[in-house]
């Protein structure tokens, strides 16, 4: 197989791309800039050699701590829970949060034979208590497996938090389209959603 067909091939193996697309793509590639088309590349093998999860909160990033974290103008006392990292791009975009992150890692799922062992539930716990947090937003996907989660998650918050240690557990709320996933909710329906959190 020629280089050309390795990357159509390569390429129609990527979410939402057919084969068509992809070699599109691809020619389009082929009808680039080399500098544009060179920089890709090494960005592609940085990303797997130097991305991985923030040692505190899961989200990607390049070092040990991702730039949430690391930036001393956050909010630490707030911490919004998303399933997975790519969330945090979504809820970012929104330009209505400036509080911290706790990637979960997936959703409670026993069709997928998801338990709660197997998400950051108990780095999360962890976090709360040692840091005590005031707020934890849980914004899992509005799926019932996201909203298990989430009810699972409030109980065992609720559970663990100290005797006399405020904290407030909400939900993002408000006209989420169910059974959808955050990614796909458009940026004022999750600014609206974050503004008018409810707790739980
Ligand atoms: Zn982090």
């Amino acid at each position: 197989m020629q280089t050309l067909d390795r990357l159509v091939h390569g390429f129609a193996r990527l979410p939402g791309l057919g084969r068509k697309s992809a070699a599109r793509l691809v020619y389009f590639l082929l009808g680039a800039k080399d500098e544009f088309v060179e920089s890709l590349a090494r960005d592609l093998i940085a990303l797997k050699r130097d991305t991985r999860p923030c040692s505190r909160c899961g989200v990607y990033a390049e070092g040990e701590l991702c730039a949430y974290c690391a930036d001393p103008t956050r909010d630490t006392g707030t911490i919004c829970v998303v399933e997975e990292s790519r969330d945090v791009i979504t809820i970012e975009s929104t330009q209505s949060y400036r509080g911290l992150y706790h990637v979960l890692g997936g959703a409670i799922s026993p069709v997928d034979g998801v338990r709660p062992a197997d998400l950051t539930i108990d780095d999360l716990i962890r976090r709360v208590r040692e840091h005590g947090a005031g707020e934890v937003i849980l914004a899992t996907n509005p799926t019932v497996e996201g909203e298990t989660t989430a009810l699972f998650l409030r109980d065992r918050l609720q559970a663990a938090c100290r005797p006399g240690a405020e904290l407030t557990v909400t939900q993002l709320a408000l006209g989420l389209p169910v059974g959808g996933d955050l990614e796909y909710a458009d940026r004022l329906t999750l600014a609206r959603a974050l503004n008018g959190r409810t707790a739980v």
